[in-house]
């Protein structure tokens, strides 16, 4: 069976629609049933093996789609990538506006540009910066013309049935990442936001907001909604959570400090120079054994680290007349 039921009251099932990545074999998407209504949480990664797992499991169910409302936490692709194989025509899907705008800014033309001057800068070779840039440019998830994108953000209601879910804002893993929490049953749906897992990337936000300061906040929000049972997008639900969201708050805090640390013994270092030195929890002897996709990730991760550091005052930037960014 394609899915299993995970809770009642509500009653929600637990659909694995797959997709290999590099730490995860599936993406959890849920569906919420009550009174004859039904919710449908995030939907896979855009793939004919997904969307027959996830079609499939839909129609056991019994989901009316003109009628189910379609909920996606954040718009990654193995989240928002099945909408236009799922949703019917002029359906509404909720979201929210703040990823809806990141993910068409970085479809624009200067996306990739901007990507590729910012790892200059930060002392990445040409030839590299220009392959990493063009991870920054992200593929069209949706046809937006076809669904109707509806936005929903901070205490909005969203209703099935007799319960109602209330939409938390909890930004980091993107800008604009949203949760679900039904305070009746202490439900809640968390996308990417902590996972057991891996510790969830961090995005860069467009609008140069400090990510990692919104991502502990987005955590310590998290902690103290006091839910009963978290629903994570990735690997199996556990009842630690709340150790897990102590933990990783306390990760992030160490590796501020390991960072801050480098720069300290090492000032003038260029921000590759920085990242490349903090110890990533990616086996390998050498930088250029980890692989391209996963250099790319701990390269944004850093940015993420630095960008902090400086806001927070902890560490200076400083521009050198080669245009490059060293840190003091
Ligand atoms: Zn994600």
């Amino acid at each position: 069976m394609p899915f299993a039921q995970v809770h009642s009251g509500p009653d929600v099932f637990e659909v694995k629609v797959p997709f290999a990545n590099v730490s995860t074999s599936a993406t959890n998407c849920f569906v919420v049933m009550d009174g004859g209504e039904a919710l449908v949480v995030d939907t896979g990664a855009p793939t004919d093996e997904g969307a027959a797992v996830l079609d499939a499991s839909l129609d056991e169910l019994g989901i009316d789609r003109a009628r189910a409302t379609f909920f996606l936490t954040h718009l990654h692709l193995d989240h928002a990538g099945l909408v236009d194989r799922i949703v019917p025509d002029g359906a509404p899907v909720l979201m929210s506006a703040v990823d809806f705008e990141a993910a068409r800014a970085s479809r624009a033309s200067t996306a990739f540009d901007a990507s590729r001057r910012r790892l200059l800068a930060e002392g990445v070779g040409a030839g590299d910066a220009s392959g990493y840039a063009r991870y920054a440019v992200e593929p069209p998830l949706f046809d937006p013309g076809r669904v109707r994108a509806t936005f929903v953000s901070e205490g909005d209601e969203v209703a099935v049935g007799r319960f109602r879910f209330r939409v938390i804002e909890v930004p980091g893993h993107t800008p604009g990442h949203l949760a679900l929490f039904e305070p009746d049953s202490g439900v809640l749906f968390g996308g990417d936001h902590v996972l057991f897992v891996i510790s969830p990337g961090i995005a860069l936000f467009p609008d140069g907001a400090d990510a990692l300061q919104a991502y502990l906040d987005s955590l310590a929000k998290v902690r103290a909604l006091g839910c009963s049972r978290l629903f994570v997008s990735h690997g199996e639900p556990r009842d630690d959570f709340a150790e897990r969201i102590d933990w990783l708050d306390a990760h992030h805090r160490e590796r501020l400090e390991e960072a801050a640390g480098i720069v300290a013994a090492g000032p003038g270092l260029t921000g590759e120079q920085v990242i490349r030195r903090i110890k990533w929890n990616v086996p390998h002897g050498r930088w250029e054994d980890i692989s391209f996709v996963q250099r790319w990730c701990i390269l944004m991760e850093g940015l993420v680290i630095l960008d902090h550091l400086v806001d927070r005052g902890r560490i200076r930037r400083e521009v050198g007349e080669d245009g490059l960014r060293r840190y003091f």
